[in-house]
């Protein structure tokens, strides 16, 4: 095969994968697709699962197999050409995607495959069915064709700019620095940032030390600058990032804002729903809006108290009156004075490989699954690499790439992609594999020193783990409801977030520990000091998710049409009700929001919490059981990792857990006494 992008024999050829193949490989395979489809349906008069549904599945499979280091590589590497290649591409993908949801041909076929599936059909194929009718309708396949083209005009019109808006923030954030001549600005920051920003400096020819604005950047000076005046800089320059305020009018994301809700909102009433929010609900978990929205007021009204003690705690102990920029630092001097416990002093005991086996040690302890290096796979960047599992019998079961370090022109945050998702169609099977990317602090190659991570980072690389298990241990032979596919949204977060508790366990803890000079373990005391200061400022970290969450969902649920003041009016009618501290008028929030305007959290970030609540619940059921019970961990991996989205995610929590969630696992967790 010439073009080595399309060859998915095997993983990506990352190595020799070139920008320019995108869009000749995207161009041929689809109508590759296209012609296949076509024969399809004139040759199956009476179409079955297997002859219709599973070469279907099939196509799905490839395409986004193809796609997938596409997609990949724009994020992680940030170059021009590879974005330019994936935005050229992208309208492609869209408006392929549109045509087979409209498609009534195809329509018609999946429902006389319906009407045919036999009465012992497994739950999973009748759930593949059931989610392919749903999709058409919710693309609008019954429409008159005029409103059939303009749903289709609209989804080009969306991918477009929710991938400008998104690139307008990495633009913004890679023009950004602040240049020092003086030490003392820098005071307070721990010694790595400062080698760091030297060697910034250095990189640019420049005296002194150099802050760019990547998160890692960002974070250690909001917590750790003595100057208040240099966290106010980074906080103005981070919450105005890609917006009116910021420094660059050219990646102003207000317009994209204005466009992608106003097009969310026209989308969703051309297929019969009366806002955004009740569309993104379709496929959802959580029941209405209602039910939304009183579950995050429910969250809000019995954390509020502990919050304003919080608050009221940390004012106290500065004794000013506290800013936005001010709060991370002082609850991280409280921290130090309460629990004599800091981030920096934690951080000599979690090189990045001795936390990574020990993970995979607690793996292989709860799932009986192993874990390995791979030497020898071809990758897209020297920090990255590759690990195989396998089960108990040495079965292999799927792999995944790690790319951990922050890097300038990498997305910002910590993901789990997939690159290939598990399938079994006609005898044909294939493992999943995926991507675990983060943004830890680099390793300070001057000095020859490896990555240290934060507490912190490490409940992050849990979080990613969990996500990554949920990928790679499903038993689904159908792509598209293996894995994390198909689940719903507000339960996808249920997997990562059960699996942070683990890294608040001393055991667990020990096992991920070495001090960079003594070699030793985390010890007990230290362990004790870090248990205590988990609900360090935990009221006020829920209060501020479900600022974002309430925003989120009221935004699409009521301010869609007009756009972006009315988004500003209910951000600041939000604020009034949630917010503990007055933001600045500066603060822009919205337009660095990619979870909601670029990601899947559209009307959706309340999934945070929804997804909490069943996670604190189910961790209860090992806290009950023993942490490594086998059974427990057993039951978890058959009735939730396994699963994928086949079977109704209730249902499959009961028998589980034996029961429904219940609110108070998530408030008891994070040590929030409520009403
Ligand atoms: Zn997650």
């Amino acid at each position: 095969m010439s073009n080595p992008l399309l060859d998915t024999s095997s993983l990506p050829r990352f190595a020799e994968l070139l920008p320019e193949q995108v869009v000749p490989a995207l161009s041929e395979l689809i109508a590759a697709h296209r012609q296949k489809l076509e024969a399809l349906l004139d040759n199956t008069p009476e179409p079955d699962f297997d002859s219709l549904v599973a070469p279907l599945e099939e196509m799905e499979h490839e395409l986004s197999r193809v796609w997938s280091p596409v997609s990949h590589l724009q994020g992680v590497l940030g170059s021009r050409e590879w974005r330019d290649a994936y935005n050229a591409a992208l309208p492609l993908l869209t408006e392929h995607g549109t045509d087979l949801s409209q498609n009534l041909r195809l329509q018609q076929a999946y429902t006389a495959v319906d009407q045919r599936l036999p009465e012992d059909v497994s739950p999973a194929r009748k759930r593949v069915v059931e989610y392919a009718l749903r999709d058409f309708r919710l693309a609008g396949v019954g429409l008159p064709d005029a409103d059939k083209a303009r749903f289709k005009a609209i989804m080009q019109q969306l991918a477009a700019t929710q991938a400008a808006f998104e690139h307008n923030i990495q633009d913004a954030q890679d023009a950004w620095s602040l240049h020092i001549d003086d030490q003392g600005a820098l005071a307070g920051l721990p010694q790595q940032a400062v080698v760091r920003a030297a060697a910034e400096a250095r990189k640019r020819d420049r005296q002194g030390w150099l802050l760019t604005l990547d998160y890692p950047t960002y974070d250690m000076v909001m917590r750790h600058a003595d100057k208040q005046g240099l966290r106010e800089a980074f906080y103005r320059a981070w919450v105005t990032r890609a917006s009116d305020q910021g420094e660059n009018p050219d990646w102003d994301n207000s317009e994209n804002i204005r466009e992608i809700l106003s097009l969310r909102h026209e989308a969703s009433g051309l297929v019969g729903f009366g806002n955004y929010a009740e569309y993104s609900l379709a496929t959802k978990m959580a029941g209405s809006t209602d039910a939304v929205i009183s579950f995050l007021h429910e969250l809000a009204s019995r954390t509020r108290t502990a919050a304003e003690k919080e608050l009221l705690e940390l004012s106290e102990f500065s004794g000013i009156a506290l800013a936005p920029w001010d709060c991370s630092y002082w609850l991280e001097k409280l921290k130090q004075k309460k629990h004599s416990i800091s981030n920096e002093a934690l951080r000599q005991y979690f090189p990045v490989d001795t936390v990574i086996s020990g993970l995979f040690e607690i793996a292989e302890r709860l799932y009986g699954v192993k874990l390995e290096a791979q030497d020898g796979v071809a990758t897209w960047h020297e920090d990255v690499r590759y690990y195989s599992l396998q089960d108990e019998n040495s079965a292999l079961l799927g792999g995944f790439y790690t790319d951990l370090f922050a890097r300038s022109g990498k997305r910002n945050g910590a993901w789990v992609d997939e690159c290939v998702v598990r399938k079994n169609l006609n005898g044909r099977p294939t493992l999943p594999v995926g991507y675990l990317v983060c943004n830890f602090t680099p390793p300070d190659s001057s000095a020859d020193r490896r990555s240290l991570l934060t507490h912190e980072d490490v409940v992050t690389l849990f979080h990613e783990f969990g996500h990554m298990l949920h990928h790679l241990l499903t038993r689904i032979d159908y792509p598209s409801i293996a894995g994390i596919n198909g689940v719903p949204w507000d339960a996808v977060e249920l997997p990562s977030q059960f699996m942070e508790n683990f890294a608040w366990n001393f055991e667990v803890l020990q096992r991920c520990s070495a001090h960079t000079e003594s070699g030793e373990p985390l010890p007990r005391q230290l362990f004790d000091r870090l248990d205590d200061s988990r609900h360090a400022g935990a009221a006020m970290a829920m209060m501020r998710q479900l600022e974002f969450a309430l925003f989120d969902f009221r935004l699409h649920a009521e301010c869609a049409p007009s756009g972006w003041p009315a988004a500003l009016e209910t951000l600041r009618a939000v604020r009034e009700e949630i917010a503990l501290i007055p933001h600045p008028d500066y603060n822009r929030l919205p337009h660095a929001f990619s979870h909601i305007f670029a990601g899947g959290y559209a009307a959706g970030y309340y999934s945070y919490k929804w997804a909490e609540v069943l996670a604190a619940d189910a961790f209860g059921a090992f806290e009950e059981a023993g942490i490594f019970d086998r059974d427990t961990a057993q039951r978890f991996r058959t009735e939730i990792l396994e699963v994928g989205g086949s079977c109704d995610i209730m249902r499959a929590y009961v028998a589980f857990r034996g029961r429904e969630p219940e609110i108070d696992a998530l408030l008891r967790q994070s040590g929030i006494e409520s009403g």
